[in-house]
């Protein structure tokens, strides 16, 4: 079994740890504050609960990369701090599936937002940038996110001829993509781990 399905099995274990935000009582709701998990080669797999990335520390089954400053875990005798990214001890060999290309994916890699506005109005539709007429594919970087009015008023231009720049360059996306999605915002010391600098 690998370490992280380990984890995932040993987190129905009752802990009698306790998180103390800067030294106040804390609501127990914290222990499922989102934790990044690095495979042990710094790939980022996973995000996990701290809880659950506690006990991987525990069980030395990872280590400690990163911790939140402001919060601390606490037995009965140790004070811990939480940690914010963990590293895995062992490689874990993870298959991500490849990201299907659909209309409800290239959405959810634009977050649901207009590439040429920036709007996030319904009704939302999906624009070829080199139009199809005109040679133009069904690929990850030729398919963007646009309002019906964008949509509209670009007709069948190219970005240029429509003098409508597109707010990013569309690309494929990857696992990590929709990690950065699931957790909303991104912590600072995430961020070398989740390749934005
Ligand atoms: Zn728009």
């Amino acid at each position: 079994m690998s370490a992280y399905n380990y984890a995932k099995r040993s987190s129905t274990f009752s802990t009698t740890i306790q998180l103390s935000k800067n030294r106040a009582s804390h609501r127990g709701g914290s222990m499922n504050a989102k934790v990044l998990v690095l495979n042990q080669s710094y790939e980022p797999i996973s995000i996990c609960s701290v809880k659950k990335a506690f006990l991987l520390v525990f069980l030395t089954k990872a280590e400690v990369i990163a911790s939140k400053n402001d919060r601390t875990l606490r037995t009965v005798s140790v004070q811990y701090s939480c940690p914010s990214i963990i590293r895995l001890s062992n490689y874990v060999r993870v298959t991500f599936r490849r990201v299907e290309l659909s209309r409800k994916n290239i959405l959810r890699r634009d977050s649901g937002r207009c590439q040429y506005c920036g709007k996030t109005n319904p009704p939302l539709t999906i624009d070829h940038i080199i139009p199809k007429s005109r040679g133009g594919e069904d690929t990850w970087e030729n398919l963007i996110t646009a309002c019906m009015k964008c949509n509209n008023r670009k007709g069948n231009r190219t970005p240029e001829e429509a003098s409508m720049p597109l707010m990013s360059t569309p690309k494929k996306p990857s696992h990590v993509t929709f990690l950065k999605q699931i957790v909303g915002r991104v912590e600072d010391s995430w961020r070398p781990y989740l390749f934005m600098d």
